[in-house]
């Protein structure tokens, strides 16, 4: 499709608007665009140089970092491949909290720094920044995910997301003058919905009519059902990006069946942007590779791929802040062979499930069940296995496999996490058991809820 206007936003507006405020974006995602087609080992020696001159950058004018090496004994003249950096401890998010000062370089100046931060249901948010180039290459990889699935720059967007504060960004004259004549966005925010802002925004979105939806999965979940119970017809789009949050397999099949069109699923943070999303072939996620580098752990060694780990983030871009060895406090797996797109991009899985492999907190947020067992099996003295089912609203049932060295520290740390995801109101019963069975289908349930969906839906 691409209207004149979509084309001539593309050509003229847009690149006006970039170079207007300074960005070096647009020649950014052109070297995105041929990179992530490089030969493999191309694109390793492309990502190690970042890595070696992160690193570089972090003893000169981190001071949270020359203190960090020194301790560790960690000498980056030794660094030969990424493997090296597992000899570094993890970065968490108490140590950025703690040691955010620190962490800034002192080869910016104030002016240079841009302040961001983690919106978080859980926990108090995370301040952090970047440098301005950060700032354009982010965009450009931004862009560059947005393309895979059909987005042109100009072309009309309409843009469901509940983040406040992104929101708000738009809110000032010029900004909203360059929505209407280059971004071309209808915006909704999806964090206050009511019967009254959904009918709105159909009506909007029906006039509107975008070529391409961004939305938080759930969000747009909720679209759906509401216009499937009024037989409302939204016009479909070209592309669908979900992002920020997991996207269960029944939301997707619904998203898909009511648009008829396929969701491109992108994993994001607002620490980092974007990690990881999925291309035409839907077949796993691509990582950001040339900007991110991505550990799959667990018990401090790489899994294998398939195998599910923690997720660990080296953002390769950001000196101003750098996040090196970052535990992002997601789960995912690493992907292997190359991708029928044909991108060298590694790939990875995120951990999405069915929906009653949610557990639901008291006050009605949604917990990747998979999380927090495999937190237990990393993280706790004694757990060799564990599996929660939930059967009431404040109630989770714990079946564990534990050894000898399980004792009451267990139990304490397990309390705390439960505490931390769920909230105070939140029991736990231990169950201990001798296996966990595995379903028929062979896979291992990490948690069942058994919960009314009435309920898990409120
Ligand atoms: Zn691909």
């Amino acid at each position: 499709m691409g209207s004149l206007y979509q084309k001539f936003v593309e050509a003229v507006l847009y690149p006006l608007d970039v170079k207007r405020r300074g960005s070096h974006e647009l020649e950014l995602l052109a070297k995105l665009e041929r990179s992530q087609w490089f030969d493999p080992d191309l694109l390793h020696d492309l990502r190690l140089g970042s890595l070696r001159k992160l690193l570089d950058h972090a003893v000169r004018y981190v001071p949270f970092y020359q203190k960090r090496f020194a301790e560790a004994g960690f000498d980056i003249n030794t660094v030969k491949d990424f493997d090296d950096l597992k000899r570094l401890p993890i970065l968490t998010k108490r140590d950025i909290q703690e040691h955010r000062k620190e962490l800034i370089s002192t080869f910016y100046s104030p002016d240079d720094l841009v302040e961001n931060r983690t919106g978080g249901s859980t926990g108090s948010p995370l301040v952090f920044y970047h440098h301005k180039e950060r700032l354009d290459s982010r965009q450009a990889a931004t862009l560059r995910h947005n393309r895979w699935a059909g987005y042109k720059v100009g072309c009309k967007t309409a843009i469901l997301w509940g983040h406040q504060h992104d929101i708000s960004l738009y809110r000032s004259f010029k900004a909203r003058l360059r929505i209407l004549l280059i971004d071309r966005q209808l915006l909704c925010d999806s964090g206050s919905f009511s019967e009254e802002t959904l009918s709105q925004f159909t009506r909007d979105f029906r006039r509107f009519r975008p070529e391409v939806i961004v939305a938080y999965a759930n969000s747009l979940g909720m679209v759906v059902d509401y216009c499937t119970a009024k037989k409302i017809e939204l016009p479909g789009p070209r592309g669908i990006i979900t992002s920020a949050e997991v996207l269960t397999e029944e939301t997707r099949a619904k998203i898909e069946s009511y648009f008829d069109v396929k969701i491109f699923d992108r994993y994001g943070s607002r620490e980092t942007s974007v990690i990881a999303s999925e291309c035409e072939a839907h077949d796993g996620l691509h990582i950001n590779a040339e900007n991110l580098y991505l550990e799959f752990i667990e018990h401090g060694k790489d899994v294998e791929p398939g195998a599910v780990g923690e997720i660990i983030v080296t953002d390769l871009g950001n000196w101003a802040f750098p996040f090196i060895r970052y535990q992002i406090g997601d789960m995912g797996s690493p992907a292997e062979s190359v991708c029928r797109c044909g991108r060298t991009l590694p790939r990875m899985q995120m951990i999405a499930g069915r929906t009653t492999d949610f557990l639901c907190a008291p006050d009605g947020r949604k917990v990747s069940g998979a999380a927090l067992t495999i937190y237990l099996a990393a993280k706790v003295p004694g757990v060799r296995q564990a599996q929660i089912i939930q059967r009431e609203r404040t109630i989770l049932i714990f079946n564990l496999v534990v050894d000898r060295s399980f004792d009451q520290s267990s139990l304490d740390l397990i309390r705390e996490k439960v505490t931390h995801f769920f909230g105070e109101q939140m029991q736990f019963v231990p169950n201990y058991v001798d296996t966990i069975p595995k379903e028929p289908s062979g896979k291992y349930r990490f948690s069942i809820c058994e919960l009314p969906l009435m309920e898990m839906t409120h």
